[in-house]
């Protein structure tokens, strides 16, 4: 056995390397639900990351969301020593204003959240649209490097937001559900992007890079980030920081220009290779396959 793992540190090692994954949650501080209030929501997320040992996190704030009473959840964030990260004040798509527009209130965004402990400056992108023409694309990413920058990319998408939307709108309506059920698919949907996400940069890369899991600040997350960390580590992996995970070279290698940004990074990276749009994209990132999920996990009883 000593000599196995001797063998796999000499020869092996890249290979022997657990496969890595930031986590990393977008539109903070998301208003609270009929089911669980704003505050409520951050003191369970930040006891799940502390409690599993999580070496950091990054919130993309949403700034149109900040009020007296949520910029208090930033800094709850914070003082845990977790990081905070610009998603725009308005989350408008970048393909459906003009550059300047856009540009603009990621400033505004920013004057807002450099106020707070542990910002850093990374720029989410909502919905992952990076505009809708070579041209703005350009014209946004300038703007942001001279804002001092760098994009806050993802390499695993998923739909987190819709299975939340669900489970927020059947509590709403007072529908009786099974949780276990729901908490059994929502780490069975994330884990199945995690894999979806990893075989394609392994494909389009030659060897797994550090990823970046995308979730949201929702209340699904509150619920079940313990479960999902689990899992994640079940399987072998390893959590580890996002401002590390933002240094991997097999990722930052490449320019800027891509033409297909929508499923993060890795698509991005495998679409200019040569990979058909078609195949970067997992079958869970579709509202129909999560309905009908919904009914074979027996989520509503
Ligand atoms: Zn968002």
């Amino acid at each position: 056995m000593r000599f196995f793992i001797l063998m796999c540190a000499i020869w092996f090692v890249p290979d022997c390397h657990a496969q890595q994954i930031a986590l990393t949650f977008d539109d903070a501080p998301m208003p609270g639900t009929s089911v669980m209030t704003g505050e409520e929501r951050t003191k369970r997320i930040i006891s799940a990351l502390k409690e599993s040992n999580v070496p950091d996190a990054l919130f993309f704030v949403t700034a149109q969301y900040l009020s007296d009473t949520s910029a208090k959840r930033l800094t709850q964030y914070a003082d845990a020593g977790f990081h905070l990260a610009n998603h725009s004040f308005s989350h408008t798509s970048a393909n459906k204003i003009s550059a300047e527009g856009f540009l603009s209130d990621a400033r505004k965004a920013h004057s807002m959240i450099k106020l707070f402990s542990n910002q850093v400056n990374y720029f989410r992108f909502p919905y992952l649209h990076h505009g809708d023409s070579k041209t703005k694309r350009k014209v946004i990413l300038d703007g942001l490097d001279e804002l001092g920058y760098r994009v806050g990319y993802v390499t695993v998408d998923n739909f987190d937001w819709y299975v939340n939307s669900l489970y927020v709108t059947a509590m709403g309506d007072g529908k009786k559900l099974n949780i276990e059920n729901l908490k059994r698919l929502y780490v069975d949907v994330l884990w199945a992007c995690i894999q979806f996400y990893d075989a394609v940069a392994v494909k389009a890369l030659g060897k797994s890079p550090k990823h970046v899991l995308l979730l949201h600040e929702n209340d699904l997350a509150a619920l079940f980030l313990p479960d999902l960390i689990a899992k994640i580590r079940q399987e072998g992996w390893q959590i580890i920081s996002p401002l590390e995970a933002y240094n991997e070279p097999l990722l930052s290698q490449y320019g800027r220009e891509f033409d297909f940004n929508k499923q993060g990074r890795v698509a991005a990276i495998a679409y200019m290779k040569g990979v058909p749009e078609e195949l970067l994209r997992h079958p869970s990132e579709n509202t129909e396959y999560l309905d009908r999920l919904l009914k074979e996990y027996a989520v509503i009883q």
